[in-house]
């Protein structure tokens, strides 16, 4: 059970008073507010024991050190990784998916395939189109139904001995569907293919098991589960992140440095070039312990009964549409009013306290299926509340009154 006002209270930015209305933060989808004790050990980290990693021998580097490996280990726990070394600090899940897709470049050759969704963020779309160029090999797309579901009929024929890597997200960010991942991997193992899981919009809600689902890669970023921003992780098996070249030369990434020749450092820190976001990392393994002391189970109840809440009474309103409706989704909802630029409803809900986001969430091919320019998303957190909902209700509503 969530307990809501303990909850709430840990947040202090749920205090915010926004154009003279309490805040309603409903932009979960886009960044995840940030609860007192992560903001603890973003202090703690600056007051008290702030030195470089690895390197040092001087006791602050070593506390420092210590901490960051074990926000690693937290990590590894909490993705049920096999070993901590298949655990890279990234700056998140856009740099994650960039080392991946670079260093497929020395494994593809022209006329090879790789295998996106209809679904994805833009992020998980680019660096693909980029390699693609690069190599000469073909992308092809998973398309997607009218519920926002994945077409796994299609899928299956798109798939063989030439797919070499498929790229799905777990959740899509922009209309809130659960894809079945564990199955999409199968498939593709059975033709050899690798498979990069962007975990960015589901971490926040489940706790994946990257080797119960035989994920190749895992993406996410710390601040979408309540850490802070520039940090985020790339989990890779083993196998596969030895197979990868590095992606950043520098300090740090290296075993031995000459002019003649250079040997890369073992992983992690194969793919961790530089300084890494030290206080980042740490923060990240605070949010996940905050996120695990609240139990994966109880936020999925809670959220599901927000999202069914908002659901219903957002679909009271007449001509109000919403795109994404599978059974499988977590507590995201998409929406338009007939007639009404989801732009002008953003605004006008702000006024009121409401922050909801507008536009394509960085995911045009699914607003180019729909055949719109956007929509209005409204994504709960478990620190949110049915009253909140009311609020949205009320202001869009009067949103509608007014531009309708
Ligand atoms: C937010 C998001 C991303 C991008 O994450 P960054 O933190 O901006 O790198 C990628 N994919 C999905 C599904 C997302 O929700």
């Amino acid at each position: 059970m969530i307990d809501i006002h303990k909850v709430r209270a840990d947040f202090p930015i749920l205090n915010r008073i926004v154009n003279g209305k309490p805040l309603v933060y409903f932009d979960n989808a886009a960044t995840s507010q940030t609860p007192q004790v992560v903001i603890d050990a973003i202090v703690d980290y600056y007051s008290n024991y702030n030195a470089n990693i690895h390197r040092g021998v001087h006791t602050l580097s070593q506390e420092a050190t210590d901490k960051y490996e074990q926000a690693r280990l937290k990590l590894q726990q909490h993705f049920n990784a096999n070993k901590s070394y298949e655990i890279i600090f990234t700056a998140g899940t856009t740099h994650s998916i960039n080392i991946v897709a670079t260093g497929f470049s020395s494994l593809l050759k022209k006329g090879d395939e790789v295998i996106v969704s209809a679904l994805e963020h833009h992020s998980n779309i680019v660096p693909w189109q980029m390699l693609c160029e690069q190599t000469g090999a073909i992308l092809k797309v998973i398309p997607m139904n009218e519920q926002g579901e994945l077409r796994l009929d299609v899928y299956e024929k798109l798939l063989s001995e030439k797919t070499k890597i498929v790229f799905v997200n777990h959740v899509s960010n922009a209309l809130g569907t659960i894809n079945p991942i564990k199955k999409i991997i199968k498939k593709a193992h059975k033709v050899g293919a690798a498979v990069l899981i962007d975990g960015a919009q589901a971490c926040p809600h489940i706790k994946p098991d990257v080797q119960d689902l035989d994920a190749d890669f895992y993406v996410a970023s710390a601040h979408k589960i309540y850490g802070p921003t520039g940090v985020g992780i790339l989990y890779g098996k083993e196998k596969w992140l030895n197979k990868l070249p590095p992606y950043q030369g520098g300090g740090e990434m290296i075993k031995e440095v000459t002019f003649e020749k250079t040997t890369y450092a073992d992983l992690p820190h194969k793919f961790e070039a530089g300084t890494p976001n030290i206080c980042g990392g740490i923060a990240f393994g605070v949010a996940i312990d905050y996120a695990n002391a609240i139990g994966f189970k109880n936020i999925e109840h809670y959220e599901n009964e927000l999202l069914e809440y908002g659901t219903k009474k957002l679909l009271e309103i007449e001509g109000l549409r919403i795109y994404g409706t599978s059974e499988e989704k977590t507590a995201v909802i998409s929406f338009n009013i007939e007639g009404v630029h989801p732009y002008d409803i953003g605004v006008i809900v702000d006024k009121m306290g409401v922050a909801v986001r507008t536009g394509h969430h960085c995911a045009q091919p699914i607003m180019d299926f729909y055949k719109i320019p956007g929509t209005v998303r409204a994504s709960f957190s478990f620190y949110n509340t049915f009253e909140e909902i009311d609020v949205l209700i009320d202001a869009v509503k009067k949103a509608k009154m007014m531009l309708g």
